[in-house]
């Protein structure tokens, strides 16, 4: 086994309330750190309190976000098991955005150690109502103190924990969708494909305009000719058309999610058909007009499924399944949630016990 030192805390935080814990806001009370080194390669693996980073303002992460995270679940089942959700899978997609970042890869073995003992050391920071989980964000950041651009040789690859609420708190409500026909997400032989700072940034902007309008979400079309659906907000999308499930094939510039994985095999198991290819925005309002428009729905660690009920067009507003969710996006919630927490039987080998 890998060792990795531990410092313990002598100052435990107060826990948040379980009720009001929204995402992202409260954090625990240990990390995890690791450091690169161009001579030493990845040294000094260390779990130690929960602290802020002290880095030069010349760190290159500021200036040229060169930089990755990954985003994934632990949860506590209702006779204490704490499930880690396919963490090898983030681990790796971790390394491939590594690779397009030009970021050193980490060892995805010592990674996965690292995360089940910091995991185990913050352990009573898992909430336990329904719907809750304690949300794990591992990420790197490039941090030579140097105004050159290129790629940086000194990194530090950190995990932090944050327990999270439901996402739904009063029952799962489709959102409502402007698709942006101006600003892109991501072209092709572009970072789209990489969990990047980048991405997010460039996103914001759509985001806001979207928002304005009364909007929750962009749908992102195709970096080149507008045409193509790639992903909507920071999540991948499925539409159901006329008994069939459609994704967006992996392109290059879509994230390879792996809720996105999950929802295909569960379907595949389900003997429902799902097929994995491009498509249009045209084939959609078409398939709306022909009455052939099912149902609609976001996947992504954070909401597992977020359901559209509408979608704007340019003027037209394309209205699915009377803006309530589909019968086949509740069935693949309830099963990939049940798995999650463990009520369910895990028949996939999703879930990794602490
Ligand atoms: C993280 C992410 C997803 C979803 O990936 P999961 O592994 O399912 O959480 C989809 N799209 C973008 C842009 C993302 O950043």
């Amino acid at each position: 086994m890998i060792e990795i030192k531990t410092e313990l805390t002598t100052n435990k935080k107060q826990k948040p309330d379980l009720n009001n814990l929204g995402f992202g806001r409260f954090f625990t009370d240990h990390m995890f750190v690791l450091d690169y080194k161009e001579d030493k390669g990845w040294h000094d693996p260390r779990i130690i309190p929960y602290q802020p980073i002290s880095l030069d303002p010349a760190a290159k992460v500021f200036h040229y976000s060169q930089t990755v995270f990954e985003g994934l679940k632990a949860y506590l089942t209702v006779d204490k098991r704490v499930l880690l959700f396919r963490p090898e899978s983030n681990f790796k997609r971790l390394n491939v955005s590594n690779e397009r970042l030009c970021i050193p890869a980490i060892n995805e073995e010592l990674a996965l150690e690292a995360l089940k003992q910091l995991v185990a050391v913050d352990r009573d920071w898992i909430p336990s109502t329904p719907g809750t989980s304690l949300y794990i964000r591992p990420f790197i950041i490039a941090t030579d103190p140097c105004l050159g651009v290129s790629s940086a040789k000194q990194f530090q690859f950190i995990m932090i924990l944050s327990p999270v609420g439901s996402y739904y708190k009063d029952g799962i409500k489709p959102v409502r969708i402007l698709v942006e026909d101006y600003y892109v997400r991501a072209a092709p032989g572009g970072t789209g494909a990489a969990k990047t700072g980048g991405n997010y940034a460039s996103s914001l902007k759509g985001q806001e305009m979207a928002s304005k309008d009364g909007y929750e979400q962009t749908l992102w079309l195709d970096g080149k000719e507008k045409r193509y659906v790639e992903e909507v907000g920071s999540m991948n999308i499925f539409f159901k058309i006329n008994g069939t499930v459609i994704t967006p094939a992996l392109n290059g510039s879509i994230l390879p999610g792996i809720t996105r994985d999950s929802m295909i095999q569960l379907l595949k198991a389900k003997k429902i058909a799902v097929e994995e290819r491009r498509i249009s925005i045209n084939e959609i309002v078409e398939a709306y007009h022909n009455g052939a428009l099912e149902e609609a729905f976001g996947t992504g660690t954070a909401a597992v499924i977020s359901p559209i009920g509408e979608l704007k067009w340019l003027d037209e507003k394309i209205i699915i399944n009377n803006s309530e969710i589909g019968e086949v996006t509740q069935m693949l919630y309830d099963t990939l949630i049940g798995i999650q927490n463990g009520s369910l039987k895990d028949e996939f080998s999703w879930t990794i016990m602490l």
